[in-house]
């Protein structure tokens, strides 16, 4: 199907593009990868009457790994971050990127566009949330910060105000320090996941230092699961801890029966999941061959 006219604006600043929002109001909406907004138009769900293109903002897609941060533009595609070389040394991050989808999708498919859409099943968000990352966002009163949890704090309804847009990510370096792994349950690779987890365990000789873990799908929002730390600080790896801490996040978790399963079926699948990115983490930390992250039963 075609979607019905609209006019288009092609900005070449955030700044542009937030008041021309803000003054279309609901009669506008950004593109960005479009490969959620542009099937949505194509069926007619949604029809905005002024289209604002972000694709010509120079620095938009830019990825910055500083000493303190790592920043990635909104407009970063998920296969530019996912392939990014300073990144590789957090094998988390492109876990998560190089899991979304299929090609298509990576190659145009945006960070920025992913966490505006919040989808609970998202990849971004669960990682997001368990690194406790911030976005910058401006619009019409300027500038600010925002932690992914709070933007996030709804179901499809990232809290922007009138006329705001995502324009950075901000990742601490200090959440990023140790070895993580993104694992996800899929029912195919171009489908959101069923369940995913994200763990990022950073240690102390042969103690875990500091535990960090988010789940996606496994609720109406993304969910941060930090009581995981006091659990896990200061003990050695082990069958029995790892198999604690999966029971502790398959209670932890809110999943809703859906049309991918039951609530009981899924807290399974958080349970799973763990223990599965425990065994990665730890395969990385050892060097030794980790099985894969993503799992697809279609
Ligand atoms: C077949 C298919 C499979 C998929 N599988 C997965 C998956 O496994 N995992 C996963 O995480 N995702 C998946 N996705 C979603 C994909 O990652 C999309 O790229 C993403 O959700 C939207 O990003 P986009 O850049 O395409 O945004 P767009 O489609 O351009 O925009 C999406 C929404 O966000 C708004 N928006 C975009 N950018 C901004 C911004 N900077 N500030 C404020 N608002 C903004 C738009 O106005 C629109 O409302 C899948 C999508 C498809 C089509």
């Amino acid at each position: 199907m075609y979607p019905s006219s609209f006019n288009y604006l092609k900005v070449t600043n955030f700044s542009e593009a937030s008041a021309a929002l803000l003054s279309a109001g609901e009669n506008a909406k950004v593109l960005a990868g479009g490969q959620t907004l542009i099937p949505m138009m194509k069926l007619r769900l949604i029809k905005p009457e002024l289209l604002i293109d972000l694709g010509g903002i120079p620095s938009a897609r830019d990825i910055v790994v500083g000493k303190q941060t790592v920043e990635i533009g909104a407009l970063a595609r998920h296969a530019q971050i996912g392939l990014f070389a300073a990144l590789k040394a957090f094998p988390i991050v492109g876990d998560c990127a190089l899991g979304i989808a299929d090609a298509q999708v990576r190659n145009m498919g945006t960070i920025g566009g992913s966490l505006a859409e919040a989808d609970p099943c998202s990849c971004w968000p669960a990682l997001l949330v368990a690194l406790d990352a911030e976005v910058l966002l401006d619009g019409p009163q300027g500038e600010r910060a925002q932690r992914v949890r709070d933007l996030l704090a709804d179901a499809y309804t990232p809290d922007l105000a009138p006329g705001e847009l995502i324009t950075r990510v901000a990742i601490d370096r200090a959440a990023l320090v140790g070895v993580g792994a993104f694992v996800a349950f899929k029912r195919a690779a171009p489908a959101y996941p069923t369940a995913s987890c994200a763990l990022q365990l950073s240690y102390d000789g042969d103690r875990i230092a500091s535990v960090r873990m988010g789940f996606g799908c496994m609720g109406l929002t993304p969910l941060a699961f930090d009581a995981v730390h006091d659990m896990a600080a200061g003990q050695q790896i082990n069958a029995d801890l790892v198999e604690d801490i999966a029971q502790a996040a398959a209670e932890f978790v809110e999943p809703i029966d859906d049309n991918k399963g039951s609530e009981a079926y899924k807290r399974s699948l958080a349970r799973g999941l763990v223990i599965r990115a425990f065994e990665i983490v730890e395969a990385r930390r050892h060097g030794t061959q980790a099985p894969e992250t993503h799992s697809y039963y279609g």
